[in-house]
């Protein structure tokens, strides 16, 4: 049994991740500061033997005998991370250092949950890890991608200077149920709006495509690369590469919830990046054979059950 820290692990993704490794038989203590994260997503979880919940931000140290770390703790939509974004940086950079800090002092693997934002307004179609990435330094986006660029900087350094046991992976979009009803990505907004009958809002001609993953193959990626051979520390890329338009995207959504909200076009915020998608081939090398096992209109369809029973809940 292994004694496993999962920074984050009150949000969306960080959620599925507690409960696969304690379903694995690990120890998991979860660490949030319920920024976008709730204790709604981990309820079923608390009353688990070896499920330990801590309120804290990692943006201070915080000490704690652990075997391994995965370091998911970040606002990860745009609403979210804009909100406030020297707050972003920091969570990124002093969260990166503390918890960076701590698997040197314990000695335990610690794997970053870096992005596809890395790789901004990408001019090379799909992306390969080897791409160093077309990022506005001073945008709207920027505290979240290049907080996040640094932090891959502080892995590497840490590795390099100190051997630090890491692992990066470079997730794309991905979606499933728990994702906040509010946070403003494309497919929560477009799943809400159609069950409530509210119009579509596509921002820009539509056009701009991104290649999304459903979240149980992330979990998937993720776990087999903290489990990968030593000496390959990534970064990985972890996503789908099927790519949609968001009007392919809104018509899947209308046709799966049989609704008939409209379609409307909004201004395309700034920095949007026209295109999205993962070249996965070291992952399919390096990660035993791993690659996403489930289509867009199968992922959508258990989301979609899943904010259909949250707004039955909560009126959103
Ligand atoms: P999320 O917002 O649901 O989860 C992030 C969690 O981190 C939340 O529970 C939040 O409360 C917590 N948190 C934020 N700042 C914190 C701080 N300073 N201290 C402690 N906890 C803090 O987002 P998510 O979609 O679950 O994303 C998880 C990770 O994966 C993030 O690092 C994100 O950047 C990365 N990622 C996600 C996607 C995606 O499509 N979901 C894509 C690329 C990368
Ligand atoms: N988008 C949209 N309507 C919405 C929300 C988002 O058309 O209601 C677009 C957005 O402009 C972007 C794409 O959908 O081109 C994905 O946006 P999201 O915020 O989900 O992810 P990211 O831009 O970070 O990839």
């Amino acid at each position: 049994m292994k004694r496993i820290l999962v920074t984050g692990g009150a949000g969306f993704v960080g959620s599925h991740l507690c409960e696969r490794l304690l379903k694995e038989g690990n120890e998991v203590i979860c660490l949030d500061n319920y920024f976008t994260g709730s204790k709604r997503n981990i309820e079923h979880l608390m009353d688990h033997h070896f499920f330990e919940l801590v309120r804290h931000d990692i943006i201070n140290p915080y000490m704690v005998e652990v075997d391994e770390i995965y370091n998911l703790a970040c606002p990860a939509s745009p609403i979210h991370y804009q909100y406030n974004p020297i707050k972003t940086v920091k969570t990124s950079v002093m969260g990166a250092i503390n918890m960076l800090g701590l698997a040197k002092r314990v000695g335990a693997k610690i794997l970053q949950a870096s992005t596809s934002e890395v790789y901004g307004n990408p001019s090379v179609h799909p992306q390969p890890e080897s791409y160093w990435g077309n990022v506005n330094p001073i945008g709207l986006r920027s505290c979240y991608d290049e907080g996040k660029r640094c932090a891959e900087t502080l892995f590497m350094d840490y590795h390099n200077q100190n051997k630090v046991n890491i692992k990066i992976i470079r997730i794309f979009n991905t979606y499933g149920p728990r994702m906040h009803p509010q946070d403003g990505r494309v497919v929560s907004n477009f799943i809400v709006q159609a069950l409530k009958g509210k119009d579509i809002t596509i921002f820009g001609d539509g056009t701009q495509t991104r290649s999304f993953q459903y979240v149980d193959d992330l979990i998937e990626g993720m776990t087999r690369m903290m489990n990968s051979r030593d000496g390959f520390i990534g970064p990985v890329n972890i996503g789908n590469p099927d790519e949609f338009t968001m009007l392919e995207l809104a018509e899947l959504v209308l046709e799966l919830t049989n609704s008939s909200s409209k379609i409307i076009h909004l201004p395309l915020p700034q920095d949007d990046p026209l295109q999205r998608q993962p070249d996965i081939s070291l992952a399919k090398k390096e990660l035993n054979g791993w690659k996403p096992t489930i289509n867009l209109r199968t992922g959508l369809a258990s989301t979609i059950s899943y904010f259909d029973e949250l707004l039955k809940i909560e009126n959103y």
